[in-house]
């Protein structure tokens, strides 16, 4: 079946079998990702929680520092 990316509306071919094909025609989710768009948020949400610890790291410094 062809699902459209809802970020750069690049049209895929996916196998209507899949369990991704069964969640979009149940509507479980409502939006298909292609590989390069879902690597990429999947990338950023690692990046933030990489800061994320970041932060944690720099504040346990401080208090080492004292
Ligand atoms: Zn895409």
């Amino acid at each position: 079946m062809n699902v459209q990316c809802a970020i750069c509306d690049k049209i895929e071919d996916i196998d209507v079998n899949s369990q991704l094909a069964k969640k979009l025609i149940n509507r479980r989710i409502s939006s298909y990702l292609c590989q390069p768009c879902y690597d990429r948020i999947t990338e950023r949400t690692q990046q933030r929680h990489g800061t994320g610890k970041f932060n944690l790291y720099s504040s346990t410094n401080k208090k080492c520092d004292k």
